[in-house]
């Protein structure tokens, strides 16, 4: 066994907001509270976006743009941009799915995103304390990010600002959304933090949107 200085750990994760403050990690963990929490939520969130990913592989008109008539190139079939970040995605799961079997002496779950994904949350605790959780959860925020850069536009969640919440006394670090459900889909509205728990039904969006619109105020001066 190695000795090694015990040092305050701090997150080894990315931050969107304000990324040079640094963040301790929780006991025990190589990622901040909010991280630990958004790495669970990227898991949780990636065999549905996955799908509708799928969804968008033939370019059916709503991101690659309707055929022009008498045009003289026909669009493609296909929507190149849902292709790359659907191999991209089986790629990455399967990295970590292998990087974890080994090193805990496991068999690997299926090759499907939603096994993989589902088979991976069971590992969140132990992915946030190795030493790559950092990279490890930013190569999952960005397999998301990308997701919802590809989707229907329809289909996306609308973008409400920074979360104001905080997270065991430190300011939460996501971004707030709000999906907007449709007759017939099966999971009702939301407004979630891409980061911490928060999430919020449409008989709470009146009383949170106004106390999220004072202390935006309030922040600003
Ligand atoms: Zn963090
Ligand atoms: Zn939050």
């Amino acid at each position: 066994m190695t000795r090694r200085a015990v040092a305050p750990a701090l997150c080894l994760a990315t931050h969107r907001h304000d990324p040079e403050r640094p963040r301790q990690a929780a006991p025990g963990l190589n990622l901040c509270p909010g991280c630990h929490v958004g790495l669970a939520r990227h898991l949780a969130d990636l065999p549905g976006l996955h799908d509708d990913v799928l969804d968008q592989l033939p370019a059916n008109g709503t991101v690659a743009g309707p055929a022009v008539s008498g045009s003289p190139g026909q669009p493609l079939p296909y929507n190149p941009a849902a292709g790359d970040l659907l191999s991209q995605l089986r790629h990455d799961l399967t990295w970590l799915t292998r990087l974890v079997a080994e090193q805990r002496g496991l068999t690997t779950p299926p090759p499907r995103p939603p096994d993989q994904c589902a088979w991976l949350s069971r590992h969140t605790d132990w992915i946030a304390a190795h030493p790559d959780a950092g990279a490890i959860k930013g190569t999952l925020t960005e397999l998301v990010g990308r997701a919802w850069a590809v989707i229907d536009p329809a289909r996306r969640p609308l973008l409400i600002g920074p979360c104001l919440e905080t997270i065991d006394d430190q300011p939460c670090d996501g971004t707030l959304r709000a999906t907007v459900r449709r007759d017939g889909d099966p999971t009702p509205s939301e407004i979630y933090c891409d980061t911490c728990p928060l999430s919020l039904d449409t008989t709470q969006w009146h009383r949170f949107g106004k106390r999220y619109l004072a202390e935006r105020a309030r922040i600003a001066g």
